[in-house]
C-alpha cells in the first residue's frame, strides 16, 4: 500500500473554500466580503504608490539576491522596533526588544509559539472567543492546549469585559494569553485604553505570558494610536511578544512581510532570546525572503516615502469608515430595523454582523454576497458600486 493510503482528507480553509465557491459563481453582480483583504473603490487590490516608488528603487539598483541573516534585514527588523515599540523609547535604547523577521504576522506567531513551547511546553494558550479561526490551529499545532477566554457579547454587541477579565485572572500563572492588539478579527470590537489598563494589570498579577497580534496596526485610529497598547504592556515591566503584520498596511499580502518582537527583562536575556529565536527560523525555514522585506524598510526608512505611506494608510482607513457609514444609512433605508450604530463603532477590516449562518448561506445563494458563516464581512471589500446591492441583500434577509 502506499505510504499515504491512510491519509485524511482534511478540512477545507473556511475562508479560502468560500474563495473558491465565490470564483466559481456565475452571478455577474457577486460580491466577495469574506477574506480580509482591503480593495480600493475599484474593487482592486491596491499598490500603494509608496511602494511602487520603493519598488523602482529597489529594481533599478538590481541587487544580488544573497541569503538574508537569519533573523531578517537589520534595517528592516529596527525599523518594525520603531513602529511598535515608538523610534528612541526607552525599551529600545535599553536593548530589551529581540525583533526578528518573520514570513507575515502567522509567520511571527508561529516563531513565536515555538519559541514558547521550548520555555514551557506545559503552558496552556487562552484565544478571545471567537479569535482569527488561525489563531486555535497554529498555538495547537504548535504543541499547546488551546482554549478561550470570553470576548464578544452578541447580546450588546460588545466585550464581556467582566468575564474577560475574571479568566485572565483565574488562568495558572505561565498562561499564555493571545490578545488582538486592535482591530479584532472578527468582531471589530477594542477594548478602551481604561480597559487595556485592567487587562495589564490582571497579566502582572496572574503572571501571564501576554502574546500581542499586531495584524493592523494603523486600520483602527492611526499608527500611534493603535500602537498605544504596547506602551502600556512595556509600561508595566511585563515580559510579552508582539507578532507584526504587514499584509494589510502595505498591501503587500503575497510578500509575506512580518515579525516578531519579543520584550525581555534586560540586554543579556534579549541577546539569549534572539539566539533562540534565530534557532527556530534555522530550524524552520533558514532565513526569510528578502524583497518585501526591503521594500518595507525603504518606505520606514524614507522621510518622504514614509509620509507618503502614512497618508495612504490614512486613506485606507478613512474609506473604510466611509463605508462603514454609508452601510448603516443604506440598511436604514432598506428598512432594516433597530439600533445599526455598531457597524460605524466596529473598528477594522470587518463587522461582525449579527446575521445567522442560514442568513449568509440566503446571501450567496440568492444574491451572491459571499461572507463567513459566522456573519463576518469585510467592509474593506465594500465600494461605491457594490454597496447598494449588498444593503438590500442584507434588508432581504434580515
Ligand atoms: N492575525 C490576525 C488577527 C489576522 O487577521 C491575520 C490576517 O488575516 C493575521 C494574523 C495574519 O497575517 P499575515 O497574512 O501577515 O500572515
Amino acid at each position: 500500500a502506499s505510504v499515504f493510503a491512510a491519509v485524511q482528507m482534511a478540512p477545507r480553509d473556511p475562508i479560502l473554500g468560500l474563495n473558491e465557491q465565490f470564483n466559481a459563481d456565475p452571478n455577474p453582480a457577486k460580491v466577495n466580503l469574506g477574506v480580509g483583504v482591503y480593495f480600493d473603490d475599484n474593487g482592486k487590490l491596491p499598490v500603494l504608490a509608496c511602494v511602487a516608488a520603493a519598488e523602482k528603487q529597489l529594481l533599478e539598483a538590481s541587487k544580488p539576491k544573497g541569503y538574508l541573516p537569519i533573523d531578517g534585514i537589520a534595517a528592516y527588523d529596527k525599523a518594525v522596533q520603531g513602529l511598535v515599540f515608538g523610534a528612541g523609547s526607552e525599551v529600545l535604547q535599553a536593548g530589551r526588544v529581540a525583533t526578528v523577521q518573520a514570513l507575515g504576522g502567522t509567520g511571527g506567531l508561529k516563531v513565536g509559539a515555538d519559541l514558547l513551547k521550548k520555555l514551557n511546553p506545559a503552558a496552556r494558550v487562552l484565544i478571545s472567543d471567537p479569535s482569527w479561526e488561525n489563531h486555535r490551529a497554529l498555538f495547537t499545532n504548535a504543541g499547546f492546549e488551546v482554549s478561550t477566554y470570553p470576548y464578544y457579547d452578541a447580546a450588546t454587541r460588545g466585550i464581556r469585559f467582566d468575564a474577560m477579565l475574571a479568566a485572565l485572572k483565574a488562568a495558572p500563572a505561565g498562561t499564555i494569553v493571545v490578545l488582538h492588539a486592535c482591530c479584532h478579527n472578527p468582531t471589530g470590537c477594542d477594548l478602551t485604553p481604561a480597559q487595556w489598563t485592567e487587562v495589564v494589570a490582571a497579566c502582572q498579577a496572574a503572571g501571564l505570558v501576554p502574546f500581542l497580534d499586531m495584524a493592523y496596526q494603523g486600520f483602527g485610529e492611526g499608527i500611534a494610536e493603535d500602537g498605544a497598547v504596547i506602551g502600556q504592556f512595556v509600561a508595566s515591566g511585563l515580559q510579552f511578544l508582539v507578532s507584526t503584520s504587514f499584509s494589510k498596511s502595505f498591501s503587500l499580502y503575497g510578500e509575506r512581510v512580518g515579525a516578531l518582537s519579543v520584550v525581555c527583562a534586560d540586554r543579556d536575556e534579549t541577546t539569549r532570546v534572539l539566539s533562540q529565536l534565530k534557532i527556530v527560523i534555522r530550524t524552520n525555514y533558514s532565513n526569510p525572503p528578502t524583497f518585501g522585506a526591503q521594500l518595507v524598510a525603504t518606505v520606514l526608512t524614507t522621510p518622504a516615502l514614509r509620509a507618503q505611506w502614512e497618508e495612504e494608510l490614512a486613506g485606507m482607513r478613512l474609506r473604510i469608515r466611509a463605508m462603514r457609514a454609508a452601510l448603516v444609512e443604506k440598511l436604514a433605508a432598506a428598512g432594516v430595523p433597530g439600533d445599526l450604530s455598531y457597524i460605524t463603532r466596529q473598528k477594522g477590516m470587518f463587522s461582525y454582523s449579527g446575521l445567522s449562518a442560514e442568513q449568509m448561506q440566503r446571501l450567496r445563494s440568492e444574491f451572491g454576497v459571499y461572507g463567513v458563516d459566522s456573519g463576518r464581512i469585510c467592509v474593506a471589500a465594500l465600494n461605491s458600486k457594490n454597496i447598494d446591492a449588498v444593503a438590500k441583500a442584507i434588508a432581504q434577509v434580515s
